[in-house]
């Protein structure tokens, strides 16, 4: 590893592969012999369609999308998609149900009611969001607009490990936070969508994954701008595009595929983050936030026996060369995000510490 560079477990913007970063540096003054940056090209430049093209073409392969599907590149953020998702696909007089399971959610759903009739299906807040349970025996009407789930809970660190069997009904899923860093059957979902920045690039691109037929839904009056078809119609080149985003997602996907895909960067996944809830129920000194069967493989949140502790663990851990443990303001305590980019031995490294700062403190 880069000597200046520590091991990075901040929850979002969040680590890239170094590889990936090393790449961007090497190409960033003179891209493939150009005499300049891909961030100095222009967006309808040969140069950057081959970026663009690409880009499409790795998640295509990576994730296994059909050509009913189209892939989207889109700015605005994961809080935009709360909007668009309502703007496009909900249809007057059915219920566009959602479940609640913690903060991404609940502004997803407080958007929605401003564009929809919205029905929460499952309201996890019942349980302080740390548990999200039996997804397939949620009630979603047979009739409804869509449903929508988040498929990782960031802030709270719960994760559905299987989806809800939603029939004809199309489910929508904000993948933001576990995009690319599991086995999934794109065909189950209507719509999927990723800010970017905690598994697959920098902040500043939102990657969508749309079935074209709902594209039809959309009524006349939606703005272009918030149109879905306008960048399905225009391989997301209508306006000026997330250049810097799509290129470092380029790079990112061609690290993914490089190293196995998706299926071999799910086996690592499954192994830092099994180790790192080994370690919590080691002891009582740590203890998980979440119920067991719900835990995120991506942020692992816990506590320890006093707010003073937390904030020396955190304090000692940087200075210990392990950045980012705060937990979101919201929740507090300790939150290390285990994404994509986080190496085996940063986990390894964490593990260690946690060791050490119980012997010292327990
Ligand atoms: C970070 C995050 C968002 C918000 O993304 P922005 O790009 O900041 O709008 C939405 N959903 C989930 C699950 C997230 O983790």
């Amino acid at each position: 590893m880069d000597p200046k560079r520590v091991y990075n477990f901040n929850a979002g913007p969040a680590a890239l592969p170094l590889e990936v970063m090393k790449k961007a540096q090497e190409e960033f003054l003179d891209y493939h012999g150009m005499g300049y940056g891909i961030v100095e090209a222009s967006h309808r430049s040969k140069a950057f369609e081959e970026v663009n093209d690409a880009a499409e073409a790795n998640l295509r392969k990576l994730l296994n999308i059909g050509p009913d599907y189209a892939v989207l590149f889109l700015q605005g953020g994961g809080s935009l998609q709360f909007a668009m998702v309502p703007m496009n696909l909900a249809v007057p007089g059915k219920k566009a149900c959602y479940a609640d399971t913690g903060e991404w959610s609940l502004k997803a759903i407080k958007e929605a009611k401003l564009f929809a009739d919205v029905e929460v299906v499952y309201d996890g807040r019942h349980y302080e969001y740390k548990r999200i349970g039996d997804c397939t025996e949620w009630d979603v009407p047979q009739d409804a607009a869509y449903f929508y789930i988040c498929s990782n809970n960031t802030v709270h660190g719960t994760q559905y490990h299987f989806f809800p069997e939603t029939g004809d009904v199309p489910l929508i899923a904000d993948m933001s936070s576990d995009f690319c860093s599991r086995r999934f059957d794109v065909n189950k979902f209507g719509l999927i969508f990723a800010g970017a920045q905690k598994n697959v690039g920098p902040a500043g691109l939102t990657v969508v994954i749309v079935r074209k037929d709902l594209l039809k839904r959309t009524p006349a009056s939606l703005t272009t701008m918030l149109r879905y078809s306008t960048f399905a119609d225009s391989k997301s080149l209508y306006n000026t595009p997330p250049v810097f985003g799509i290129y470092m997602f380029r790079l990112v996907t061609d690290w993914l595929l490089a190293s196995g895909g998706i299926e071999a960067i799910e086996k690592i996944n499954n192994v830092k983050s099994h180790n790192l809830y080994e370690r919590l129920d080691l002891s009582i000194f740590y203890k998980g936030t979440v119920e067991p069967a719900d835990r995120s493989k991506m942020n692992v949140c816990y506590r320890l026996p006093e707010e003073a502790l937390e904030e020396k663990f955190v304090k000692e851990a940087k200075a210990a060369g392990l950045d980012g443990l705060k937990g979101h303001r919201a929740v507090g305590g300790i939150r290390a995000s285990l994404y994509n980019a986080v190496p085996l031995a940063a986990v390894s490294s964490l593990i260690d510490f946690m060791t050490d700062f119980e012997e010292k403190n327990g």
